[in-house]
């Protein structure tokens, strides 16, 4: 196998002719000359018309046949799929796994174009600890995970993260130029509150271990009860780099800043795991590759096209409704959002379930035709960085999906960039999000891009945006430790919603690949047990 370090991007020794041209324009472009280079693209993946038709009461075709199983999944995320695989590596064949979408995955979807694979959301899993054995159970079952060893392939090849701050390029995003003094003992002392947390075995993944562990902590469970920020005050942390580096934290893995988010989905952040992990463990599709593989043995049993729009009671069954079928189940695992789900159970009044908060963000796929330059006019370093953080910005950067790439001399790649809507109410961003249009999306990462590679308008041919309206659950203050979302991740029914199972992220509170497995495995060894008593 080549190492990362033989990955090579075009230098002048090695540049075409088209890439001269290329880079002559781009020249052309810093005397004067404004370049019109076409950019295609457009917005992919859009289901918010569907779900609006929930939301709004909308009448739907009546059915025309009916099915009978014991069991209906709905949703085909990484937690439905997680159901599924559960069940049929029991034995359990009898059941439909119903998604709205034409492709299953949810925000582990992928994309792909001739330039590379690519995600649409989640682009990586960190390497799984000793303790994690339902993860390290379907890694080996994929081929990840041989004997104990990690296929190096789906390790991230180095470098693999960097931050734009200060003009330059520093590895690592930990903020580590222009800090002085004070900042660097702010950091260290994170550092040692957060090993004090790590040791407690009260952060764990999957989450609900921890939580029931730390439960009877009353120093641990009262950080629920502040925002990271507060949190962040309360120690006296107030080093501006720090402060920067914990709400990229919060941003970048659920979707909200720092005044938002619960301080113990913050500790959570960097407790959970092992300090000196390695990994994590990534793809060209991102996790992609998990739900590529999960669909391909579960296909038989995935119903595309098929939105569950109305479930009620009828005797002693489930009556589902979802395209052109009306579902006959004795148990249901709901592994769409739970915000959905009062939506399409008659009589499941809203403050039955949790009160969930969504994050919305955007995502985006560049395609890019060679490579830029860097900041002042450099030439593009000879590997490319997984990861690529702007300190000056509020985008969460991108993510290089050719990093992976064991072919020498990439020209081409494509960028998967994220944005995570945080800086209004989820409510005005939702807004933003659907009264934009596809040019305000790309000149936003355009402008975005250009203050790090300036001749970035010369390389993209095509930005293709998905927008998330509801992408992920937030750790709001209070939520880890609220008994409703605790009773309903620990499996116990709703009243009057017996053999319904929720099975989503949301329900651990942080929407991860673990969480979300996790919650889909113990529902549907809840919905097994049930319906064979
Ligand atoms: C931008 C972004 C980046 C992320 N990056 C990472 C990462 O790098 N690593 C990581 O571990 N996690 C990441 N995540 C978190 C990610 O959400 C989880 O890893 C996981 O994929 C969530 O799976 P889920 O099944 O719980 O939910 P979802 O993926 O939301 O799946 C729900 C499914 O239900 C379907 N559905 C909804 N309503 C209905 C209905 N009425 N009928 C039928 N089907 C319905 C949806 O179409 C969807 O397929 C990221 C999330 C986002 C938004």
């Amino acid at each position: 196998m080549l190492s990362a370090s033989s990955m090579k991007k075009p230098t002048l020794r090695n540049i075409s002719r088209r890439e001269f041209l290329a880079a002559s324009s781009a020249a052309l472009v810093g005397l004067g000359m404004k370049s019109e280079r076409k950019i295609a693209g457009g917005f992919v993946n859009e289901s918010a018309q569907l779900g609006h038709m929930l939301r709004d009461h909308k009448s739907f075709p009546a059915p025309t046949k009916k099915e009978k199983y014991p069991i209906v999944i709905i949703g085909g995320g990484m937690a439905g799929l997680s159901a599924a695989w559960h069940l049929d590596r029991r034995g359990f064949k009898d059941f439909v796994l119903l998604e709205l979408d034409t492709q299953a995955g949810g925000n582990s979807r992928w994309g792909e174009n001739e330039v590379s694979r690519y995600p649409w959301a989640a682009h990586y899993l960190p390497v799984p600890d000793k303790n994690e054995t339902l993860v390290r159970e379907l890694m080996e079952e994929l081929g990840g995970l041989k004997d104990g060893k990690w296929e190096e392939r789906y390790l991230c090849f180095t470098p693999q993260e960097r931050l734009f701050i200060h003009g330059r390029w520093q590895e690592g995003i930990e903020p580590a130029v222009g800090l002085d003094a004070r900042d660097r003992e702010q950091f260290q002392r994170l550092d040692d509150i957060l090993q004090n947390f790590r040791v407690t075995g009260a952060f764990t993944i999957p989450l609900e271990r921890g939580v029931e562990h730390a439960s009877t902590q009353p120093a641990i469970t009262a950080l629920d009860h502040i925002s990271v920020t507060d949190w962040l005050r309360q120690q006296k942390l107030d080093s501006p780099y720090l402060r920067w580096y914990m709400d990229y934290a919060c941003r970048d893995d659920y979707g909200a800043p720092a005044t938002a988010t619960s301080a113990w989905a913050g500790v959570h952040y960097f407790a959970s795991r092992a300090h000196e992990e390695k990994g994590p463990l990534t793809w060209p599709e991102g996790n992609g590759w998990i739900a590529r593989q999960l669909i391909a043995k579960l296909d038989r049993y995935i119903r595309r096209n098929s939105m569950a729009h109305h479930i009620a009671r009828d005797k002693t069954r489930w009556r589902v409704l979802a395209g052109a079928t009306e579902y006959a189940a004795d148990a249901i695992i709901f592994a769409a959002p739970t915000f959905i789900a009062p939506y399409v159970f008659e009589g499941l009044a809203p403050s039955m379930t949790p009160d969930f908060q969504y994050s919305p963000w955007f995502t985006a796929n560049l395609t890019l035709d060679r490579w830029p330059r860097e900041h002042g006019g450099r030439e593009p370093e000879p590997t490319s960085t997984w990861d690529n953080v702007d300190y000056n910005s509020k985008s969460l950067g991108y993510v290089v999906a050719n990093h992976q790439s064991i072919r020498q001399h990439e020209d081409r790649s494509v960028w998967t960039y994220y944005w995570a809507m945080a800086e209004d109410t989820p409510r005005a961003s939702r807004r933003k999000l659907l009264e934009s249009d596809w040019n305000y999306f790309k000149e936003l990462i355009l402008q975005d891009l250009e203050r790090v590679h300036p001749d970035i308008r010369d390389c993209v041919s095509r930005i293709d945006v998905m927008r998330m309206g509801h992408a992920m659950v937030r750790p709001t203050v209070g939520l880890m430790f609220d008994t409703q979302r605790r009773k309903l991740a620990e499996g116990k029914p709703l009243l009057g919603f017996d053999l319904v199972y929720f099975a989503n992220s949301d329900l651990s509170g942080i929407s991860i690949f673990e969480n979300a497995q996790w919650n889909g495995v113990q529902a549907a060894s809840n919905a097994l047990r049930a319906i064979s008593r």
